[in-house]
């Protein structure tokens, strides 16, 4: 699609019973300025008006159901430079009543290919859908104390995509944490995420197999940078105050990547 024509059409507005419902079922949306409250409003607008829906299993796309990924994506694009572009390499959205058996298959350094099933309750494609279970996106209504949030998840996974493959390193902003070319950019972000994801994954280890004191952040983030990354932003979009706790230097960085002013 044209980005131009993105502003050309106007995007229909959000009945506003659906759209306070939507705000007082997921209490993280809130923002603590009327303006920041209204550009999530018209961006989820927007958002509504350039993605598809499908329904899997028969499952029936409801505008409670449209409006609760809407306003959920949308948020960690808010106040990124670019907005609704980060998402623009896909269209489709399709919503599983609950989790998904997904079929996996690898290749280890040997060669020996290994098939096996992983349940999942979102899954986001390089360029294409964003898979969704509408149990795990409503659970996420009450689960903002653990940090929990699978939209958010899934589209973390598409802003570090954008710049091709999931490395959990999105494309920075020029001038991003004071730095003056993209290779100290990228190093500014890196030399903190990196060892926050490695002390992560050391903490998991020391508490799966020796006991240890359980993390607060899902477990799940210790299986890469890119699932490291996805997991932070749930943590980061829904419980901010424990995020920071846990992860203050992160916290820095995402500020300023996610909370980057528009020139
Ligand atoms: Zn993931």
């Amino acid at each position: 699609m044209f980005k131009w024509l993105r502003g050309l059409r106007a995007a229909p507005a959000i009945p506003d019973a659906a759209w306070q419902a939507t705000l007082a079922r997921y209490p993280f949306l809130a923002r603590p300025t009327d303006e920041d409250a209204a550009r999530l409003r018209t961006m989820a607008a927007e958002f509504l008006r350039d993605k598809e829906f499908h329904g899997a299993h028969g499952f029936v796309i409801t505008d409670e159901v449209a409006l609760a990924v809407a306003a959920q994506a949308v948020l960690p694009v808010l106040h990124l430079r670019g907005g609704l572009d980060w998402y623009d390499d896909f269209v489709g959205i399709v919503i599983h009543p609950s989790e998904v058996v997904a079929q996996r298959k690898t290749m280890d350094e040997a060669g020996v290919v290994h098939e096996y099933e992983e349940v999942v309750a979102g899954e986001a494609m390089e360029r294409g859908p964003v898979m969704l279970s509408w149990q795990d996106v409503l659970a996420s209504s009450v689960s903002a104390d653990q940090g929990y949030n699978v939209v958010i998840h899934e589209f973390a996974h598409k802003i570090d995509m954008r710049d091709g493959g999931a490395d959990g390193s999105p494309t920075l902003p020029s001038g991003f944490a004071g730095t003056s070319s993209a290779r100290e950019a990228r190093a500014a972000w890196t030399d903190v995420i990196q060892p926050a994801y490695e002390a992560f994954r050391e903490q998991t280890i020391l508490a799966e197999r020796f006991g240890g004191e359980p993390t607060w952040l899902d477990p799940y983030g210790a299986t890469s940078l890119s699932e490291f990354f996805a997991v932070a932003c749930e943590a980061y979009f829904v419980n901010r105050a424990h995020f920071g706790r846990d992860f203050p230097d992160v916290l820095v960085r995402f500020d300023e990547f996610f909370l980057n002013p528009r020139p």
